[in-house]
């Protein structure tokens, strides 16, 4: 049982949709195929219907989240961007961005049990012609923070001039999110998707791109992931370069197994809620103890040394995987995924073993 937040467990149908994409010829066939376009937009399709990701949002593949982070970052580098950021992924992707673009880039660091209250975006000046970039990782998966549904909301609404950027990684898929109050949304699906990794998704709204259009007129495509090329070939349900269209199949068949987002996230965060008081009445100490920070699908325990290791060997010998902590809490936290393709029995059995 495997409860890492990423790579984590996959869905056990993998081993079947496996066979199916050999026999079915899936693993030979050209990326301009109408094969490969019609898988394409079966994803599309059921992201609109079962994500409710507006239909007018593009979305594209690419290799995985930290692509997306780079894709973002040199698309939109001469506007300036705001990174919010409590943790060691949203912390990265203001370094990646930083590094290449330091006049446009501007870290902003918030408290893990900050509500990334209204005070934090003060500091960024409203301009009716020229908007900012806010970028946020939804879910903070290094040290198992959210920032909630009606907090993005909120957000939207207070700047609407701006741009949000949002790296819902590791909760895509598996919480209710609303699309409409972001410009752009990534994710990996070795989270919450539950396939191996290697392939990442991203959305983008109509607003975020007429406004690179209006600013980019006379691109010239240099590069295989640039964003004018992305856009242009999502339209046609093809992709800049050969893609990995075994984990591109995989997707779709997910897709079309799984139910609703709206059943999903109940189910997650009825787990969440009964695991955490589980852990507190254990007296497990949480590394986050403001309770709206805190994740639905990735968990954060305090454990120092030795009792960390002790407790992660005596995990193993009983057949549970779990998480190392991440960055700053790599030596004195675990972590446990709460992912769509984890079930009620696994947890019940970590449970037992945690009492
Ligand atoms: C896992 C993760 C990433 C990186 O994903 P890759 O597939 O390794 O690129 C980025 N952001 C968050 C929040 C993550 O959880």
């Amino acid at each position: 049982m495997n409860f890492y937040p990423g790579p984590s467990k996959v869905y056990p149908q993998v081993k079947d949709w496996l066979n199916e994409a050999y026999q079915n010829d899936i693993l030979s066939i050209q990326h301009r195929s109408p094969k490969f376009m019609s898988l394409y937009e079966s994803i599309v399709k059921n992201l609109q219907s079962k994500h409710n990701i507006p239909k007018d949002y593009t979305i594209f593949f690419t290799s995985s989240a930290t692509e997306c982070w780079h894709i973002l970052n040199d698309s939109f580098s001469t506007i300036n961007s705001y990174h919010f950021y409590n943790g060691a992924f949203g912390k990265k992707w203001l370094d990646y961005r930083k590094a290449n673009y330091s006049k446009t880039t501007f870290g902003v660091e918030f408290g893990v049990n900050d509500e990334l209250e209204d005070k934090f975006f003060q500091q960024i000046p409203q301009n009716d012609y020229l908007p900012n970039i806010i970028c946020l990782c939804q879910n903070e998966t290094s040290n198992a923070t959210q920032i909630s549904q009606k907090r993005l909301s909120e957000i939207r609404q207070e700047r609407l001039n701006d741009f949000i950027f949002v790296d819902a990684t590791s909760s895509w898929g598996g919480q209710n999110l609303n699309f409409q109050d972001a410009d752009a949304w990534f994710a990996s699906v070795q989270k919450c998707f539950g396939l191996p990794a290697g392939l990442g998704v991203m959305a983008l709204s109509p607003n975020l791109i007429e406004f690179y259009k209006n600013n980019n007129q006379k691109i010239i495509p240099k590069r295989y992931n640039q964003f004018s090329f992305l856009i242009e070939k999502a339209n046609e349900f093809q992709t800049t370069y050969t893609p990995n269209v075994l984990n591109i199949y995989l997707l779709s068949k997910v897709m079309e197994f799984v139910p609703d987002i709206s059943l999903t996230s109940q189910k997650i965060e009825k787990r969440a809620t009964s695991l955490y008081s589980f852990l507190e009445e254990n007296n497990y100490k949480l590394l986050i103890e403001n309770k709206k920070m805190r994740s639905q699908t990735v968990f954060s325990i305090e454990l120092n040394e030795p009792k960390l290791s002790f407790l992660k060997e005596e995990a193993i010998n009983n057949n549970i995987i779990l998480g190392n902590g991440y960055g700053k809490w790599k030596t004195n936290t675990f972590r446990i995924a709460n992912f769509p393709q984890h079930t009620d029995k696994e947890f019940e059995v970590l449970k037992r073993f945690l009492m």
